[in-house]
């Protein structure tokens, strides 16, 4: 008799997907140090893409550097609230599962935030913080930048990387269904 028992094959704590995104430059448009409502300028394609992500069973994590902080030019209070209306604007449901940010800066920052990170891209430790959080699957997962500091954070946690090329809703769909 064959009683099939797959409860040790039951993934209880699966990995799950995920994809990362830079936030200025490949989801809304880049005026530089982007924190006020009346700047937010989505990507073509941005919307959608997220949407079409979180059906598709992704985790979806903005990894996102945050000097604008550490230059006095906003708090990161500021920030929480600006990304709190970044997800209001893109759903009334929760899409983007968490926004990892870096408020440091080696020699531009004021007092307390004039340091160096293991954050601040290029350097991963905001991809390492978020595959530990929401246990994502590295193999199973990629990220989209417009920079050579994205790719290197990527690069370095074993991410694969593509830069921002155009609209996103293909893009993302040109990757996960390859
Ligand atoms: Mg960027």
């Amino acid at each position: 008799m064959n009683i099939s028992n797959n409860n040790s094959e039951k993934p209880k704590n699966k990995r799950r997907k995920c994809a990362f995104f830079d936030r200025d430059g490949v989801l809304i448009k880049n005026y530089g140090y982007v924190h006020k409502e009346r700047q937010i300028k989505f990507l073509k394609g941005t919307i959608t893409a997220l949407k079409f992500l979180k059906r598709q069973k992704f985790r979806i994590i903005v990894i996102t550097n945050q000097s604008g902080i550490a230059r006095g030019y906003f708090s990161v209070k500021d920030l929480k609230k600006f990304h709190k209306i970044l997800d209001d604007k893109i759903s009334k449901k929760k899409i983007i599962d968490k926004y990892y940010f870096c408020p440091f800066h080696p020699t531009k920052g004021i007092g307390f935030y004039k340091k160096e990170s293991k954050d601040r891209k290029p350097n991963n430790g905001m991809i390492i913080k978020a595959v530990k959080e929401f246990n994502i699957d590295l193999n199973k997962s990629f990220m989209i930048g417009d920079n050579l500091t994205d790719y290197k954070a990527a690069k370095k946690s074993g991410l694969k990387f593509y830069y921002k090329k155009g609209c996103l809703l293909r893009q993302v769909k040109r990757i996960v269904n390859n």
